[in-house]
């Protein structure tokens, strides 16, 4: 700690050297016109999965297939239909790809027998990778035909119903989207301003990272 005098001291030292700073910033050059032109930062995306390894090209769905999508409302919060409607017309905005709401299904993620997606709703009493703060889970598998290219067939999201019970519905749409990105093939990112941040916090909808990562998935050739 300071003693009185030399913090007296301290302050009449500063008000002393202020305005000689305010003249060294008066008279210094001009900076932002001296600095080189840089050019803006490039918004991160990242795929889950490549088409073999040391590949570039990321394992997509087919984009020339309409994405069937279902939904099993049991432990669900209220109006979750809803907000999963919301975020299908986000997913098929930003990919460019056909997806669609295809009814109410009995099916949980761990028995998904049919191509297409299943979004459902559980809780970490019966799902225990829904334990502690993870909220929710995506993913999705691709297959491979002979001669072909990887592509996904099934996908799931699973969220943690009594946790989200409470969120509101933008919070459940934002998580909602963040799977969804998980389901078309986006990876997590380090940029907290990208959805595909692993925690929901700072962007409640797809950033521009993950908007230009999810139009990649959407532009790979058909298989
Ligand atoms: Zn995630």
């Amino acid at each position: 700690m300071l003693s009185p005098r030399v913090r007296a001291l301290l302050l009449r030292l500063t008000a002393w050297w202020a305005p000689l700073l305010a003249l060294v910033t008066v008279t210094a050059p001009p900076v932002a016109e001296a600095a080189p032109k840089t050019a803006a930062p490039i918004a991160p995306y990242a795929f889950e999965a490549t088409q073999a390894r040391g590949s570039y090209q990321a394992v997509g769905w087919n984009p020339c297939r309409a994405i069937s999508v279902r939904v099993n409302l049991a432990h669900a919060p209220r109006h979750s239909l809803r907000v999963v409607q919301q975020a299908l017309t986000q997913v098929a905005a930003a990919t460019g790809i056909d997806i669609r709401y295809a009814g109410l299904s009995h099916h949980t993620p761990g028995f998904l027998r049919h191509y297409g997606v299943l979004v459902a709703w559980s809780t970490p009493a019966r799902q225990r990778t829904l334990a502690g703060p993870i909220v929710g889970l995506g993913a999705s598998r691709w297959r491979q035909p002979a001669g072909g290219s990887r592509h996904y067939v099934r996908g799931a999201v699973t969220l943690d119903g009594p946790a989200l019970r409470h969120a509101g519905a933008a919070r459940q749409l934002a998580v909602l989207e963040h799977e969804l990105g998980h389901v078309m093939g986006l990876a997590h990112v380090g940029d907290r301003n990208q959805l595909m941040y692993p925690v929901i916090g700072r962007v409640s909808s797809y950033a521009a990272g993950d908007l230009a990562g999810l139009a990649a998935l959407g532009s790979l050739p058909c298989s």
